[in-house]
């Protein structure tokens, strides 16, 4: 993207993610995701006339982990507010939101953009409720409303005007989706909705200290409509901006068959929405011990793990920053050291075959279906010269993929996938020498890098099941 260098594409996000607290943020209606519709709804969140919310305890907690987690400041006095507008889906005529005081002040979370490492400051993180869905399906041609969603907690986080790309901006959530899960705040799962987020977008000739007027795009339930979004409406703005066009500020949609976008609304101001504190709820205060009791049983954080990875496991400094960058390939790595002794050959596997197989197809580690005790155990059978690291990585992790239960054992004995030892290596070793005997010379002549020539050819003659090491001290004990 960027196609146009005379400009800077600035980006802030809004992520709402749906906690996972079993029950609603005002009632005790559950949340489970596919139900039929209008089957998670009580007078409470219907909002029947004389109906009180109360407040689901379990909601602040996580919002108070995903604070930490981020650095942020925990506001102590809190309350919620109405934030008044009308939707089909929306049976109350109000949202119940935070507004001067949201729960997180501040914070920021940091990404790796290639080989890059940026800091996205975050503006504040806020608790508010769901609405209902509006359904537009089937033969009617009425629009149908479910409110099962209705009343759902959600937090809202807010960046700061701080991402200068779609890559950035898909960095970002793909470190905040890893962040929730780790934390157990939310489960990360965009296709159901339980991750979304606006795009907010501006462009600026480069150089040009204040920011562009904004446009929002509004319910990006994948990385790929974020990038699609950004990449589309930066062109458009840039375009706009070329041709001397006044930007308004818009709230847009992105077609998901075309990738452009389209007009909602040219944006209200926040005094549309008539904010006044929730005269339902008294203001709610959180003290220093909630928060240290929450801190104390948070999962452990990404400079903890980094540092456990070092002591602990003494990995060296690169091992370590590659694994803690990646929260969930972290949490792997530590799964598979603990069925292993060899930590050193555990990060290999998981910074090299496992990382490269997510990046290749786009996945997340927990569609990988190969188990971290399965990965020890190709560790073990390595070690104890039963195969070798390429045979493992090459073929057996492969088959595993495809067939996570099969028997590895059984594999290797089938396919005949064992180190060659003995007999076998020195036919191979004479094959080799026999076939470069004129380098033989040469080499006892001191040109002694002929030396992986030999080791190369027998590596090549027993398809990778030679044991490198072993082949190498054979050779050099015939040549001297
Ligand atoms: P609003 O009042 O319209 O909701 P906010 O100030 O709350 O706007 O910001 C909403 C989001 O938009 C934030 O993520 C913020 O970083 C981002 N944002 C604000 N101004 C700009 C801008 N000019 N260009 C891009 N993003 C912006
Ligand atoms: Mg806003």
């Amino acid at each position: 993207m960027n196609a146009d260098t005379g400009y800077e594409v600035v980006i802030g996000l809004e992520v709402h993610a749906q906690l996972l607290t079993k029950t609603k943020l005002f009632c005790g209606d559950t949340i489970v995701f596919g139900q039929p519709p209008n089957t998670q709804v009580s007078a409470i969140s219907l909002a029947h006339p004389g109906t009180l919310p109360k407040l689901n305890r379990e909601a602040i907690r996580l919002a108070i982990t995903l604070g930490l987690a981020t650095h942020s400041e925990i506001v102590q006095q809190n309350y919620f507010a109405r934030k008044n507008y009308f939707y089909p889906d929306l049976p109350k005529g109000y949202q119940i939101s935070q507004h001067t005081t949201p729960i997180c002040k501040g914070g920021y979370v940091e990404i790796t953009v290639g080989s890059e490492k940026r800091t996205v400051r975050l503006n504040r993180i806020h608790i508010e409720e769901d609405a209902g869905k509006s359904v537009h399906e089937g033969e009617t041609a009425y629009t149908q409303l479910d409110f099962n969603r209705a009343g759902t907690p959600l937090l809202e986080i807010v960046t700061e005007p701080d991402l200068r790309s779609s890559e950035e901006a898909a960095a970002y959530v793909t470190t905040l989706r890893k962040l929730v899960r780790h934390l157990g705040v939310c489960d990360g799962n965009m296709e159901e909705g339980s991750l979304r987020c606006d795009v907010n977008i501006s462009v600026r000739p480069k150089g040009e200290p204040k920011l562009g007027t904004k446009v929002e795009i509004k319910n990006l339930n994948s990385i790929r409509y974020i990038r699609k979004a950004i990449e589309s409406e930066s062109a458009a703005l840039i375009a706009k901006h070329k041709r001397g066009e006044t930007i308004l500020q818009q709230t847009k949609g992105l077609d998901d068959s075309t990738f452009t976008t389209y007009v909602i609304r040219t944006k209200e101001d926040e005094d549309d929405y008539r904010y006044f504190p929730e005269p339902d709820l008294p203001p709610f205060i959180v003290t220093n011990e909630q928060i240290e009791a929450i801190r104390q049983s948070m999962p452990p954080l990404q400079s903890e793990i980094k540092n456990n990875l070092l002591q602990e496991h003494k990995l060296s400094e690169y091992d370590a920053s590659q694994l803690s960058e990646d929260i969930e390939l972290a949490t792997y790595f530590l799964q598979v050291a603990n069925e292993t002794a060899n930590a050193k050959a555990a990060a290999n596997w998981v910074i090299g075959p496992v990382k490269n197989y997510l990046a290749e197809n786009d996945l997340s580690i927990d569609t990988i279906p190969v188990r971290p005790e399965t990965i020890a155990r190709l560790i073990q059978l390595i070690d104890e010269s039963v195969i070798t690291y390429g045979i493992a990585s090459q073929k057996i992790f492969p088959h595993l993929l495809n067939n996570p239960e099969a028997d590895v054992r059984q594999y290797i004995q089938e396919q005949g996938l064992q180190v060659q030892s003995g007999n076998e290596i020195d036919t191979l070793i004479d094959a080799s020498l026999t076939k470069h005997a004129e380098k033989i010379t040469a080499y006892k002549k001191g040109k002694k890098g002929l030396l992986s020539l030999f080791v190369g050819e027998v590596m090549k003659l027993s398809k990778g099941k030679a044991n490198a090491e072993e082949v190498t001290r054979k050779i050099l004990e015939k040549l001297n």
